[in-house]
């Protein structure tokens, strides 16, 4: 068997040890004589490894007591309606940083419950960079400021946080959480779909602070926190496998020398694709500006479209899987997370050179 090396930008590469021993133990999920697929979400083993997951989650990222974890469904889209359902009253104002498409659509969503504004935006420039703290408008008495720590599909990310004060500071970090240390402190809520860095699609994780997390009673019961976090994420079947890997994934950080560890193999194999980059002459261009760089996803075009279309090819057939960009921005993108290795980051490096040497 082949793998391939893929840059695929979500659901995404796993760790090759966490699929072989998903498979090791498909059959037999600690001696239960049932696949984990096929135990009671209220069995015991369950339960154990339910709150294993959300332990070793809260050891890895260094989550604080006064923090919540819940396994939610729905995606990341889901919670780009949720926390205004949950945290905007119809008097208060959600503040909204806007740095790429999924910034935006959780700006659409919050529009559908409250009053919102846009605290900064970078898309007059084609959102190749993330405004700097001077440049945010943050009144200090909004409900709350929402940022998106890692564009996807433009490739930029946050170096710094704003301090919002009193303002609750909620991110979507679908894709760079676990990529690197982040002091849970400055955010009230941070939301990921599992499928970029954490695991399989069908698992949302939520880090909240405790009090946040109030029964709304208009809301449906599915749609409020308070519901999940009363049941310990329990109040319904909750996507069992997706957690299982989730688990899975998370001993694989913490083998390989937890997030810091992590984030000096993210560095490296990101500052070797942007040094293939910059060392093109031209002729491979970064979408993001230097200072506002991705370390997961690396946006970038060639001197033509039709030169992008032999480069999408000819890397197909040697075996590189996901360098389309996105359909909206279309160019290049090699999506890097935690579970790609370094070895197929420098096999893409090669083809870059090879490729630029030929045209
Ligand atoms: C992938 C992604 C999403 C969408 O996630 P779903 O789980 O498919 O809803 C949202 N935000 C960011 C930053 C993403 O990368």
């Amino acid at each position: 068997m082949k793998r391939a090396f893929n840059f695929n930008a979500g659901p995404a590469a796993l760790p090759l040890p966490v699929l072989e021993e998903a498979q090791a133990e498909f059959l037999d999920f600690k001696g239960t004589g049932m696949s984990v697929l096929e135990i009671s979400h209220r069995s015991k083993e369950y339960d154990q490894l339910h709150n294993e997951v959300q332990e070793s989650l809260r050891r890895l990222m260094e989550i604080p007591p006064d923090y919540r974890i819940l396994f939610l469904q729905g995606g990341a889209s889901l919670q780009f309606a949720m926390v205004p359902q949950n945290l905007l009253s119809a008097e208060q104002t959600a503040n909204y940083i806007l740095t790429g498409v999924w910034s935006e659509k959780a700006l659409a969503e919050a529009e559908r419950f409250g009053k919102v504004k846009v605290g900064a935006s970078s898309k007059e420039a084609g959102y190749s960079y993330i405004p700097s703290l001077e440049e945010l408008k943050l009144e200090g008495d909004e409900a709350y400021l929402h940022l998106t720590t890692n564009n996807t599909i433009y490739g930029t990310q946050w170096r710094q946080f704003p301090q919002t004060e009193e303002v609750p500071l909620i991110a979507d970090m679908s894709s760079d959480i676990l990529s690197r240390p982040i002091d849970i402190n400055q955010f009230s809520l941070i939301y990921a779909g599992a499928q970029k860095n954490l695991g399989p699609a069908g698992v949302t994780v939520v880090i909240a602070k405790e009090r946040l997390l109030q029964a709304k009673e208009n809301l449906p019961t599915m749609l409020q926190y308070s519901t999940h976090a009363q049941s310990n994420s329990l109040f319904n079947t909750p996507p069992t496998f997706a957690i299982y890997m989730l688990g899975k994934v998370l001993e694989w950080v913490e083998k390989s020398g937890g997030v810091k560890a992590i984030q000096s193999e993210n560095q490296a194999k990101a500052e070797m694709l942007y040094a293939t980059i910059d060392q093109s002459n031209g002729f491979y261009q970064g979408h993001a500006r230097k200072e506002s760089r991705s370390v997961m996803n690396i946006s970038f075009n060639l001197p033509s479209q039709e030169l992008e279309g032999e480069f999408l090819q000819e890397a197909a057939a040697a075996g590189f899987v996901g360098l389309k960009g996105h359909r909206l921005v279309g160019g290049c993108r090699a999506s890097i997370y935690n579970a790609v290795p370094l070895a197929a980051c420098e096999a893409l490096r090669d083809f870059m050179l090879a490729f630029k040497q030929k045209n």
